[in-house]
């Protein structure tokens, strides 16, 4: 069967002729990233349908990047299926309550875009805009590696930068402004490398690709155009001792990170993506010994530590979840825009 006639028989039974209109067949999933805009429709219950939507982010500034994610948005609602929310992960600082991303790495002239108000304007249904580790967190929890768990998820997503997010029993934890789960830029040592964003020492400054090859061309004194991260790790397998010694730092930093967090939030689940991820072997046994040695044993036991289900689609898969979960009342944070709460009550009554 197909899934989507799941989810319209859900409907249907049981339900009086005249309410027995679907109120919803799908959520579209949106992830913006630095180099394409990816988009799918997901039903209620995590089922994909059909193929995912890639759009090339070529031109990476605001009035481009914008018009093209309207676009698609619009596109992506116009089909057949009765669109119930959208949900768009952004990289980047977001204040979710107001939709507004505040900064983003990958876009860098973007200050303060109210990005929701803007897609706001294109679609009637609730509109939901979340960080990309932070979507990528509720994809995996729901339908990826930690599937099925119950607790504390915690997610680092590994990649040109880290980001990180926190789930608990399938809702995130956002914090006051929706940025709470930035692991990326934990403290590891006071005294590391300059960040980003602006701290020293982060995990990012030596987990992500930007910090590994950093460290990697300051100590062998390179300075090659373009390292990617399967070039680095190639390099570390074939023995390169500068190679070897970025991924060892990275899985020693990530160990610290994770004990820490650990200790702090006594996690169920802990899931490692983002394409760093790849190169599991260079850094998983050095993370690990960094975690027995540091964190409370107790707490270590319990937790399950595994790679990254989805791949590129987990941020889309979240984002949509995060939109279900607006558009039903059901996600966990009080920053939920006062229209919503207009929509919602319609739903209910259209229903
Ligand atoms: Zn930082």
């Amino acid at each position: 069967m197909a899934p989507w006639k799941k989810t319209t028989r859900k409907w249907a039974r049981g339900m009086p002729e005249r309410a027995s209109r679907r109120v919803s067949d799908v959520a579209i999933g949106v992830d913006l990233g630095g180099t394409g805009i990816r988009l799918a429709r997901v039903t209620a219950d995590g089922c994909v349908l059909g193929r995912t939507v890639v759009v090339p982010v070529v031109d990476r500034r605001k009035a481009v990047v914008l018009g093209q994610l309207r676009r698609a948005v619009v596109e992506a609602c116009s089909g057949s299926d009765v669109v119930g929310a959208v949900g768009v992960g952004v990289p980047g600082f977001i204040r979710r309550d107001r939709g507004v991303v505040v900064r983003s790495p990958n876009f860098p002239d973007w200050r303060n875009v109210p990005i929701r108000q803007i897609l706001q304007r294109d679609v009637v249904v609730p509109l939901v805009i979340e960080n990309d580790a932070n979507a990528a967190a509720l994809g995996e929890d729901w339908i990826g590696a930690g599937q099925g768990g119950r607790g504390i998820l915690v997610m680092v997503t590994l990649g040109t930068g880290v980001g990180g997010g926190l789930v608990n029993d399938g809702m995130l934890i956002t914090g006051r402004d929706g940025m709470a789960g930035e692991i990326g830029h934990q403290t590891v040592d006071p005294n590391g490398p300059l960040c980003a964003c602006g701290n020293t020492g982060c995990l990012e400054t030596y987990a992500s690709l930007t910090g590994l090859v950093a460290n990697y061309r300051r100590w062998t004194g390179r300075s090659e155009d373009e390292l990617s991260g399967v070039e680095l790790a190639a390099r570390a397998r074939r023995g390169d001792p500068e190679a070897r010694r970025a991924f060892a730092d990275m899985g020693w930093a990530l160990g610290v990170t994770l004990a820490n967090l650990v200790n702090l939030l006594n996690p169920s689940r802990i899931v490692l993506g983002g394409g760093l991820s790849g190169a599991w072997p260079l850094f998983i046994s050095r993370a690990m010994q960094e975690i027995e040695r540091r964190a409370i044993r107790a707490a270590a036991r319990g937790v399950r530590i595994r790679r990254a289900k989805l791949g590129p689609s987990a941020g889309l898969i979240g984002a949509a979840r995060a939109a279900w979960q607006a558009a039903t009342g059901t996600e966990n944070t009080s920053a939920v825009p006062r229209p919503w709460r207009r929509v919602r009550s319609t739903m209910r009554a259209a229903g």
